[in-house]
């Protein structure tokens, strides 16, 4: 794995008595790597991730895993609200919504595939709290969004998935709120943005926040 050190300054030191146990994947929503790579090490913007991957497989590191990089801003998972003491942040470059959303190409899937064993190869960090930013910011992120491709990732064994066969499922909206909850999900926002949130993670085909029965059996399938 060939790494580029490109030092950012934006970090600081992790808490102690926080435990590095999650991976944050973003896009960068930025046109190229190189105006990501500038804003990322930007002292004014004071935002930064561990690494970022450009399209074409290009690894670059900002910020040693040991220090706490700033990525996951206003955050909540699973009653933890300080996400970037917990997590390592991986940045993918994609234009994003705001700029040409587009296919994360096969290149920078595979580097990302390779980063993220040796990631996991050296830290203790569950599958299922290898997330997207939007699953810990859903009212405010949609990184890195409906064409990440999670079940290619699952496949090399990083990360969680239901079943592609999670059958129908019926429940109301309390269940479907508590069930989101125990998964992680922050049970401050109202129900469609994680509904939102939760689909664009696990169910890519339609995001539109609405608790249809094939939304519901994936739920289920993560909390049964
Ligand atoms: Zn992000």
């Amino acid at each position: 794995m060939n790494i580029i050190d490109h030092p950012s300054p934006n970090f600081d030191d992790r808490p102690a008595g926080k435990t590095l146990d999650m991976l944050i994947l973003h896009y960068t929503g930025m046109r190229t790597a190189a105006e990501s790579l500038a804003r990322l090490g930007d002292p004014m913007a004071k935002v930064s991730a561990h690494y970022l991957i450009d399209e074409d497989g290009t690894l670059y590191r900002l910020v040693d895993e040991t220090k706490r990089a700033w990525h996951a801003g206003v955050s909540h998972w699973a009653n933890e609200t300080d996400i970037n003491s917990c997590s390592l942040g991986i940045e993918l470059q994609n234009p994003g919504h705001e700029f040409g959303y587009r296919a994360f190409p096969k290149a920078q899937l595979s580097a990302l595939s390779d980063l993220c064993a040796d990631i996991l190869s050296r830290h203790a960090i569950l599958a299922e709290r290898i997330l997207g930013h939007s699953d810990v910011a859903p009212s405010r992120k949609k990184d890195p969004g409906e064409l990440f491709d999670w079940r290619g990732l699952a496949a090399a064994g990083i990360g969680r998935l239901p079943e592609k066969t999670a059958s129908a499922h019926t429940m109301d909206d309390d269940e479907a709120r508590a069930s989101l909850t125990m998964i992680g999900y922050d049970p401050g926002a109202p129900l469609g943005i994680i509904l939102t949130a939760f689909q664009r993670h696990y169910r890519q085909t339609n995001i539109d926040g609405q608790l249809d029965a094939e939304t519901a059996g994936l739920i289920r399938a993560l909390t049964g």
